[in-house]
Formats: structure tokens, C-alpha cells, sequence
């Protein structure tokens, strides 16, 4: 699947929302370009298993942040083994149900790692043969 920006990836999510930063928006143009050699397909199910599915539940759902490059995730702080690297983690705020609400629920039936911060909640896609963290995070 190759990366467009106006591309569906779902009813409410379009490829262009994968690169996005709210704390680094100078970096998307970058990331873009980045995203071009990457394939969709971790974004794809990740928006499919997990982002559409919350949408129909719970409402608007904001992307924060999703895949990152290299350079992004360095410019964020971001842990070097995250899942945002290959845009099968995404951070996201629910302002009609708030994360808390997303959270409790996803906690019983999410495969892949959970993390609610006080603003938002990172949902990652499950990984062979790890046991997925639910937990709170300890920054928002
Ligand atoms: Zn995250």
C-alpha cells in the first residue's frame, strides 16, 4: 500500500493522518517523505483493528501522533524501540468520551500494548510473542 495523503485508510482515517505531530509540526514535511519508503500495512491494520473500531464506539478520535522517523521519535524523546517507529502505535485523544472511558474498555479486550496519560492514550499494535503492557503511563 503505498503512502498518499488523501487516501483512505478507513471511513475516518486518512493516510495522511499518519504523520502528523503535534509537539513537532515542522517535522511532518519530513516524515511524509520518510513514510513514502515505508509500507502502510502495520498503519493499515493498526487503523482497521484498533482506531476505527474506537471511532464507532466512542466518537471523534484526534491523532497526536503515529508513525515517527528516526528523527522524529529522537526529537520527541520518544524510547528507541517504540512501535511508532513502523507506525503501528498511535497516540490519540477522544474528546467526547475522554481516554479514561477508551482505556477501561480497550483494557479487557486490546492484544497489543495500552499506555493512558493524563491527555491521551497510546494504543500499539499486539507483538509476536510478547505479553502486551496495559498500564498508566507516568507523563502526559
Ligand atoms: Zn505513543
Amino acid at each position: 500500500m503505498k503512502f498518499d495523503i488523501d487516501t483512505d485508510l478507513t471511513p475516518h482515517f486518512k493516510m495522511g493522518e499518519v504523520c502528523v505531530s503535534q509537539t513537532k509540526p515542522g517535522m511532518v514535511g519530513q516524515c511524509r517523505e520518510d513514510m513514502k519508503r515505508c509500507d502502510m500495512n502495520r498503519a493499515y491494520l493498526l487503523a482497521v483493528m484498533g482506531l476505527e473500531p474506537i471511532r464507532e464506539r466512542f466518537g471523534l478520535v484526534l491523532v497526536t501522533s503515529w508513525y515517527r522517523s528516526k528523527e522524529l521519535n529522537a526529537a520527541v524523546g520518544g524510547s528507541a524501540t517504540t512501535q511508532h517507529l513502523y507506525g503501528e502505535a498511535a497516540d490519540i485523544v477522544v474528546p467526547d468520551a475522554g481516554v479514561l472511558a477508551v482505556y477501561k474498555y480497550l483494557d479487557k479486550v486490546w492484544p497489543g500494548e495500552l499506555i493512558l496519560y493524563s491527555k491521551h492514550l497510546h494504543i500499539a499494535l499486539p507483538r509476536w510473542g510478547v505479553k502486551p503492557d496495559h498500564m498508566i503511563g507516568t507523563y502526559s
